[in-house]
């Protein structure tokens, strides 16, 4: 059997995995095929992709761009994405400045709770284009204003807490529109944790190709709720452990992994969307 695991973070975005020692994760636990997607940024797929090679490991580019739909956020996985097309590197530049707008304002919000914590120093830690949350929180821990991640989540960054801000979202609409037009399949991300059920028809009617049923927070029923759903609406089923890295017991990957004949049934629905002409490859 061959197992794919299709949803995973690098240090391009909020995990501390290299696109290279995630591929070598991938190569341990024995993935035949990887999908990386780092929110808002398609930068470390051509690096995975290149170190992907050489693994035997069959590579598919993404990227999980957070949306919302009636004022309910939602997280789109897009697959098989041209990686170089212009609308979706700009726009994912706006979303990318967007957040780091939003950095200042937590850490000016952090401040005026009475921490001296510096922007600059969440910017240096995270290192990239796509600073988030996560990276506010390891700053607090490594100038010891917090002791652990947790610590950062609930006293300050949670929504609804202090220095939470919230972040200007693009459209569930836009966001399938987008993921199209670079030819790609948009996948709603998982929505046991999201609280999106409501929102899946409309964002079926938006053109939604698939559902992430398997994920490393759903439980087995949750799986089987979202398998239910994909089958009512002739959704594609995803899955994938949304590994960020090292965590405090060991990293996410290797504990959600789907059978490759899902990978399959992805790329027949990405080929017949290139023979219609429905797709952005042309
Ligand atoms: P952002 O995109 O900046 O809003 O950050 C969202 C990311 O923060 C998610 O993808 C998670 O990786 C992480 N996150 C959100 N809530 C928590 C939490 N309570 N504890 C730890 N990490 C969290
Ligand atoms: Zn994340
Ligand atoms: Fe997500
Ligand atoms: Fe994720």
């Amino acid at each position: 059997m061959k197992f794919a695991d299709l949803h995973l973070h690098t240090n391009l975005s909020d995990g501390t995995f290299t696109p290279e020692e995630l591929v070598a994760q991938a190569q341990k636990h024995e993935l035949a095929c990887i999908a990386l997607t780092d929110h808002d940024t398609v930068e470390g797929c051509a690096r995975a992709a290149a170190a992907c090679g050489p693994a035997g490991i069959e590579f598919i580019p993404g990227t999980e761009l957070t949306a919302e739909h009636d004022d309910i956020e939602v997280h789109l996985l897009g697959y098989f994405l041209d990686t170089h097309n212009e609308l979706l590197l700009a726009e994912i530049a706006r979303f990318q400045a967007v957040r780091k707008q939003r950095i200042y304002e937590m850490v000016a919000r952090i401040n005026e709770l009475g921490l001296p914590l510096q922007a600059e120093t969440v910017f240096t830690l995270a290192n990239c284009e796509s600073p988030g949350r996560p990276h506010v929180a390891r700053a607090l821990v490594k100038e010891r204003m917090v002791r652990n991640l947790d610590e950062a989540f609930e006293r300050f960054l949670k929504k609804g807490r202090p220095a939470w801000v919230p972040k200007s979202k693009m459209s569930a609409r836009e966001g399938v529109d987008l993921i199209h037009q670079a030819g790609g399949l948009a996948v709603m991300a998982h929505p046991g944790l999201n609280r999106t059920d409501d929102i899946i028809p409309a964002l079926v009617a938006a053109g939604l190709d698939g559902i992430e049923c398997f994920h490393s927070k759903h439980s087995n029923t949750l799986s089987k709720r979202y398998l239910a759903m994909a089958e009512q609406f002739g959704l594609l089923v995803t899955g994938g452990s949304d590994c960020h890295g090292f965590s405090k017991i060991r990293p996410l990957i290797g504990s959600v992994k789907i059978p490759y004949e899902l990978v399959e049934k992805l790329k027949a629905k990405v080929a017949e969307k290139q023979r219609s002409g429905t797709s952005g490859h042309e």
